[in-house]
């Protein structure tokens, strides 16, 4: 199973898509996550990334188009991936198809997050990202249980520099001009499953649940023709 979860910055993605790559034992590959940690590394691909990452940029597509065939090739993305940010604009769609197609693979579904921007607004300055293990928090829909520590591995949590009110419209505005052409391109490819994510993370859970299921019904009978399993 391969699945795209795509939508505006704040839309609820990365914690749907953590929680469902932990469920069914999928590899969760988020763009945005490699190059915080890379960042934080000092290493020359974060180097490169910050000056684009703080202002809200988008990284050029050829440095981003090389992590994402690196994290492909690394092992535990063979039962399927969850791609989270990754691709923004339509030139890593069209090199992630090609990435895909090299290994006989390609996407089964891409879940469009449907979320208004007042209410991107809201989430992205209320939330909290665990320096540790990435998890996300929101200071009032999804408190920690432990305050401003992750209840999930201990680490701390802190405000995504990006996260700060000037950048968020910036962010907005990229999303706009560069990510929201890849509605048409997977519409056209009849891989786009909308989910209406102005609601709560349960409810918002339950769709994602239910369009997960509904893809992989439609994938067991070319599986069993090609002879596949159904991950
Ligand atoms: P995210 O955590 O997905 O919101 O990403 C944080 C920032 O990392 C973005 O605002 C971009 O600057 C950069 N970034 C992450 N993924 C990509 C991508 N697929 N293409 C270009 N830039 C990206």
């Amino acid at each position: 199973m391969r699945l795209v979860f795509l939508g505006p910055p704040g839309a609820g993605k990365g914690t749907q898509a953590m929680q469902q790559a932990e469920q069914r034992g999928l590899r969760y590959i988020a763009t945005g996550d490699e190059l915080r940690k890379a960042i934080a590394a000092g290493t020359p691909l974060g180097l490169q990334a910050k000056a684009y990452t703080s202002t809200g940029r988008l990284v050029p597509d050829e440095v981003i188009i090389g992590l994402a065939r690196e994290l492909l090739e690394q092992p535990g993305a063979e039962a399927g991936v969850i791609f989270d940010g990754f691709p923004r604009t339509i030139g890593q769609a069209e090199a992630l198809d090609a990435l895909l197609r090299e290994r006989g693979e390609a996407l089964d579904a891409v879940l469009y997050f449907d979320v208004s921007s007042d209410a991107v607004v809201k989430r992205l300055s209320g939330r909290r990202v665990c320096r540790q293990c990435g998890a996300t928090f929101h200071v009032e829909s999804l408190p920690s249980q432990r305050g401003d520590v992750c209840d999930r591995c201990g680490g701390a949590l802190y405000q995504r520099e990006d996260d700060r009110a000037e950048t968020v419209s910036r962010r907005l505005q990229v999303y706009q001009e560069q990510t929201a052409a890849l509605l048409d391109y997977y519409r056209a490819q009849g891989l786009l499953v909308r989910l209406q994510a102005d609601r709560s993370i349960a409810e918002v859970r339950a769709a994602v649940n239910a369009a997960i299921e509904a893809t992989a019904r439609r994938r067991a009978p070319k599986a069993a023709a090609t002879g596949q399993g159904s991950a």
